[in-house]
């Protein structure tokens, strides 16, 4: 085997698309490369298991993120910044960490136009590196969520928050689902009232989660919203990483006309 291998740590991980869409654009471009899963149970062990692997580089998701993050020997600015590291890469024995969750997210919402107050529901990982790169990007973002506990670090960083029992309802351009809420239960990620008085002076609303329609995109859909689910966001958080393990050889467009293809198949 002369490519390089790539892979996916997670757990779980079989339900990831990831192995699909690199391995399509690895084909597409013609780069020497292979992207598998791993299941990783104990996150203190990602660094001798990606050694241990030969790996050249991974992409990590729940719950391992933070795990990530202390791998690395050395961290791109914004992975630093928000603590939370989805992609790395090895080049001479050494780890370099980088967060293209945020990047993507950010993509993916910026076809949304005139936008500038944005409500999230969840206050967990994702919403974390997501809140920091849209209000880097001059959007102001408020964070709802259920328990109290997950806020502090927002609010002590600035945010405007509430749990659904402080919650003053506003004016949002885009109402966007953060939690897991939808992803393997019918639940709503905030009470339906609440989201009853938010959804209708909303311009768009958009879900983190991808693959299916949540309770909450079929609410908004009721309401005659446009809606979003996070397939582009894992698209393109992926097209970033690609170019990461690539070493920047190919562009945007000419990576995503390869892995987008992981969606239609
Ligand atoms: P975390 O576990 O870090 O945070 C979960 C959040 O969801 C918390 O705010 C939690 O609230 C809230 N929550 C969970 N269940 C409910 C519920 N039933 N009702 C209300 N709130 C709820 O998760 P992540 O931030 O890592 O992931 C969030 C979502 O983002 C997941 O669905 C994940 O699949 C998706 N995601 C999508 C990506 C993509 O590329 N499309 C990339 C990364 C993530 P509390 O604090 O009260 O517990």
């Amino acid at each position: 085997m002369t490519g390089q291998l790539f892979a996916i740590f997670g757990n779980p991980v079989s339900h990831s698309k990831s192995p699909l869409m690199h391995n399509l654009a690895f084909k597409g471009l013609g780069f020497e490369g292979c992207y598998n899963r791993y299941r990783l149970e104990d996150g203190t062990k990602l660094k001798e298991t990606f050694f241990a692997l030969g790996l050249r580089g991974i992409n990590i998701t729940v719950p391992h993120k933070e795990h990530a993050y202390a791998a690395c020997d050395e961290l791109d600015p914004f992975a630093r910044k928000v603590g939370a590291v989805n992609t790395i890469v090895e080049k001479k024995g050494i780890l370099y960490g980088y967060n293209t969750d945020a990047p993507g997210f950010l993509k993916a919402i910026s076809e949304f136009e005139n936008v500038k107050k944005v409500l999230f529901l969840g206050a967990g990982g994702t919403a974390q590196s997501t809140s920091a790169i849209l209000r880097d990007e001059g959007y102001e973002v408020t964070l709802l969520n259920r328990s109290a506990g997950r806020l502090e670090r927002f609010a002590q960083e600035g945010f405007k928050t509430a749990t659904f029992e402080t919650f003053t309802p506003e004016s949002y351009d885009l109402v966007i689902n953060m939690t897991s809420a939808g992803l393997e239960d019918d639940a709503l990620p905030a009470p339906k009232e609440l989201l009853d008085a938010v959804i209708p002076s909303a311009k768009a609303c958009v879900d983190v989660i991808y693959g299916k329609e949540t309770p909450f995109l079929k609410l908004a859909k009721s309401l005659r919203k446009p809606t979003k689910d996070g397939s582009n966001m894992l698209l393109y958080q992926g097209i970033i990483a690609f170019e990461h393990f690539t070493d920047h050889r190919y562009t945007f467009d000419e990576i995503k006309a390869h892995m987008e293809k992981a969606f239609t198949l």
